[in-house]
């Protein structure tokens, strides 16, 4: 209880480590490093209600000023950690300090994935994964404004959503032959391009962005079949990068993520590693995943903050995310792994509907549009494995509490 605590990363989960920890007792000095000038600050809105005006600064914010100074939580902004040595127990900044520490805790989270085509340094050509980005997007943005997305996932979709709602207009551009390939089911991708393109944005499928064109800046996205798409603003959303390679330099076992336990403890025992950054385990499904979202950052604060404090470790979660574009509040809970039948719940036209992902009698994850409490009810039986009878939950005349076998 009375050690030092150095978090490194302060993002959603090493802000929320800091808290959790003060919330469990721990006595001892905290430090709070982070590259970027801001507190912890939350990324959800930046595509959403920030980017549309409908939240300002202080909505981003995760804790107002006066809790770290309350709580006594040190925090080091603009500094960013260059080196980690495991013998001394020391971090290295690059403002040339160092700091010592009885438990480190690593949360640098992702990086967007760079797209390396031509003309990707051009101005105008924007990537969305922090409040610097969200700025040079927003200030950007306007009525008319001519924007291709590249990458069909939810940042993409959700900038889209956005940039309609403010008036400009949009293409969003896929390599795969469907919206949300890597992450969603069929019906709700089918149902996704339905909404989208109703409102007005226009897809390419099944094409990638093999340049940008422009002189001084963006002038055109140029599609590997030749088709030009002219434009203002080129935003990639092809994914993100685990920021790693202070673990690895550190000989941590990595591996597209920084390996962790249950107890987000990493091959160090001394060093826990949380949020986006890391390759996690998932118990429910026998597997281990990088999650990128935040109730899994949440999460893994508080496993780190428990096992450093030496509390027993939380219950295991049921892994959700969620995201909102245009009036649909999309909330997903579980992983569709192993997944043999899928059973839609309601009609996606009244956009009112969710998708279940089993696998025999067991729900593996529940995909939910305006539908909380299908949400609600899938997390509930996903995360006590109790088989349902598929015929019932088919029925929304049925209710969720119905509908366990
Ligand atoms: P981050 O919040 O990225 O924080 C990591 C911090 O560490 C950053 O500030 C980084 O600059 C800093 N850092 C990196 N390296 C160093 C270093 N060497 N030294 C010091 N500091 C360093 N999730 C949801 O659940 N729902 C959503 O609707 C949703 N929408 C999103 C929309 C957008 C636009 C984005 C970008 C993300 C969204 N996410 C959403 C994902 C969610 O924001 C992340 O899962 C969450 O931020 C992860 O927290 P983290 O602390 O691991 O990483």
């Amino acid at each position: 209880m009375s050690g030092r605590v150095v978090i490194v990363g302060a993002g959603h989960a090493g802000g929320a480590a800091a808290a959790f920890l003060r919330q469990y007792g721990h006595e001892g000095p905290i430090a709070l490093i982070g590259d970027e000038p801001h507190l912890p600050y939350q990324r959800p809105p930046l595509s959403k209600a920030w980017l549309k005006g409908e939240a300002g600064e202080d909505d981003l914010q995760l804790r107002p000023p006066s809790f770290y100074e309350d709580n006594h939580i040190a925090v080091t902004r603009g500094a960013r950690a260059i080196a980690i040595d495991r013998q001394t127990r020391q971090v290295d900044l690059n403002d040339g300090v160092s700091q010592s520490y009885d438990h480190l805790i690593l949360a640098m989270g992702a990086r967007a994935r760079p797209l390396p085509i031509p003309g990707a340094h051009l101005p105008g050509v924007l990537y969305l994964r922090t409040a610097a980005d969200a700025e040079a997007l927003k200030g950007m943005l306007g009525p008319g404004k001519r924007v291709v997305v590249i990458g069909g996932g939810y940042v993409g979709l959700e900038v889209a959503a956005s940039a309609r709602a403010i008036g400009a207009e949009v293409w969003v551009v896929e390599r795969e032959a469907r919206l949300l390939a890597r992450v969603a089911g069929e019906a709700l991708s089918g149902f996704f391009h339905r909404y989208h393109g109703e409102r007005g944005v226009r897809f390419v499928l099944g094409a990638s962005a093999a340049a940008i064109d422009g002189e001084d800046k963006v002038e055109a996205a140029v599609l590997d079949h030749g088709e030009r798409l002219p434009c203002d603003i080129v935003l990639i959303g092809v994914g993100a990068l685990p920021n790693q390679e202070l673990a690895m330099d550190a000989g941590l076992v990595c591996n597209d993520g920084v390996v962790v336990d249950n107890e987000a403890r990493t091959s160090d025992p001394n060093i826990f590693a949380i949020g986006d950054l890391t390759r996690r385990p998932l118990p429910l499904y026998d597997r281990s995943f990088r999650l990128e979202s935040v109730p899994s950052a949440l999460e893994q604060a508080k496993q780190a903050a428990a096992a450093i404090t030496g509390h027993k470790p939380p219950a295991p979660e049921v892994p959700w995310f969620w995201s909102d574009q245009y009036d649909l509040k999309l909330q997903i809970a579980g992983l569709p792994f192993d997944v043999d039948t899928k059973v839609v719940r309601g009609d996606p036209d009244s956009a009112r509907f969710a998708v279940f992902h089993m696998k025999g009698d067991l729900i593996q994850a529940v995909e939910a549009v305006n539908a909380p409490a299908e949400f609600m009810g899938g997390r509930l039986l996903i995360g006590q494995r109790r088989p349902v009878d598929i015929e019932k939950l088919a029925d929304p005349a049925v209710s969720m509490k119905e509908v366990g076998a």
